[in-house]
């Protein structure tokens, strides 16, 4: 059998890079116990011709040529107070569009209980893909509509985590100059199921449909996040990520993808002309920058990458050492977390099947809720 059922679980990051290159459409992407999308082939419609497999190669084609390490932040304050961290998404988006290219990114679906891979064209739709959002997003046939795009001589923007760039690279197996690729420092991406539960929840609550979600809600300051929801008869859910249950599945790592465990994008190489984060520990290396309205860590990796942004003068190039600021300030950039007990997340999922996520929650991440809250204050 040469086709993708033989990668197994946790190597597979669910980028549906097999999903679009099959050209059999033979393969779909269901989802696990745990709500992750995994491929599954049908055989009756395989012709074992291996191109899955070949895009699901464990050769990364990292982008290596230079490294410049800038921070940004937006001053239009309404972008800003929009973005995670201080709007540099936003700021290459936009350099794109008034090319007249589109771009790809995270954003929710109509009433905000799926994230899916999106275009946009507009400044106006820019909004929804802003922002990040603690879930891992549906791909489907986003890197076929890529394709088509490029191929018709359009620029493109495609942005995600580091696999969803994966992804696309294997899939389009060519570089294009008109491709300009942008990944963030993942922290991990959590279920799909586990949102669409705790979402629905937040529904019967507050007995009304969703019209907007913010899991990093900075109106307190960017160090003092908050996922806010808002509701369409006018009321808020306002909670602090240290209290809120979901954000806590994700920090706790029980809600996030068993392959992010062992992210083979997670390093000081990346794959993009650009990877995004925040910018922990600015107030440690230029404190002028540092209002706690948030500050975008932007590391350039391509020469492609630098000409785009050549002429910006808001970003500010600092001279720091990639492998230091890691260890340092933002671990994430190259080192994978760690669950120390899998049996008790297992049960997490089970009871999941048949409880509501507020029940389960109390019942397993109480205690490391209060553990996080403490070691919080005691920093
Ligand atoms: C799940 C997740 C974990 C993160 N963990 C860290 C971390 O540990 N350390 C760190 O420094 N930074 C982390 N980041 C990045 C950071 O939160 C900001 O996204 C980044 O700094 C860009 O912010 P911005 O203000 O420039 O733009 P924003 O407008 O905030 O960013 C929007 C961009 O994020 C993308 N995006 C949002 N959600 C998703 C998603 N679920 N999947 C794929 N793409 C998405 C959009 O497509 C768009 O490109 C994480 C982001 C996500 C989504």
């Amino acid at each position: 059998m040469s086709n993708i059922s033989i990668i197994l679980p946790h190597n597979c990051c669910g980028c549906e890079a097999c999903l679009n290159i099959c050209p059999t459409n033979a393969i779909k992407m269901d989802a696990d116990l745990e709500g992750f999308l995994y491929p599954s082939v049908d055989n009756c419609k395989c012709i074992d011709c291996g191109i899955c497999l070949e895009a699901c190669k464990d050769s990364i084609p990292f982008n290596n040529e230079l490294q410049n390490i800038y921070s940004y932040y937006s001053v239009n304050e309404d972008v800003r107070s929009r973005s995670s961290s201080g709007g540099a998404f936003s700021m290459i988006a936009e350099i794109i569009l008034n090319k007249g290219g589109v771009v790809y990114g995270a954003g929710f679906n109509s009433d905000y209980t799926e994230l899916i891979h999106v275009k946009v064209t507009t400044f106006d739709e820019l909004d929804n893909i802003r922002r990040s959002k603690f879930i891992q997003s549906r791909k489907s046939d986003i890197y076929t509509d890529v394709q088509q795009k490029l191929d018709s001589g359009v620029i493109v923007l495609f942005t995600g985590t580091p696999c969803e760039v994966g992804g696309l690279k294997t899939y389009l197996q060519k570089d294009y100059d008109s491709l300009y690729t942008c990944d963030l420092i993942c922290g991990c991406v959590s279920s799909p199921k586990v949102y669409k539960k705790y979402i629905d929840e937040m529904k019967q609550n507050f007995k009304s449909e969703v019209v907007f979600v913010n899991f990093k809600d900075k109106r307190n300051g960017w160090r003092n996040k908050a996922i806010s929801i808002n509701f369409s008869n006018g009321e808020e859910y306002y909670n602090s990520i240290l209290d809120d249950y979901y954000v806590v599945s994700f920090h706790s790592r029980f809600n996030i993808r068993p392959s992010c465990f062992n992210c083979k994008y997670r390093s000081l190489l990346r794959i993009s002309d650009f990877t995004l984060g925040d910018f922990w520990g600015i107030e440690n290396i230029d404190k002028t920058q540092d209002d706690n309205k948030g500050v975008s860590f932007v590391l350039v990796n391509t020469r492609k990458g630098t000409d785009l942004l050549a002429k910006n003068e808001d970003l500010h190039f600092l001279k720091l050492d990639l492998e230091e600021y890691s260890i340092k300030y933002n671990s994430r950039i190259d080192k994978n977390p760690e669950l120390e007990d899998w049996s008790m997340r297992k049960a997490f999922y089970k009871d999941l099947e048949n409880s509501s996520f507020s029940v389960v929650a109390e019942k397993y991440l109480r205690e490391i809720k209060e553990k996080r809250k403490l070691r919080k204050m005691q920093k």
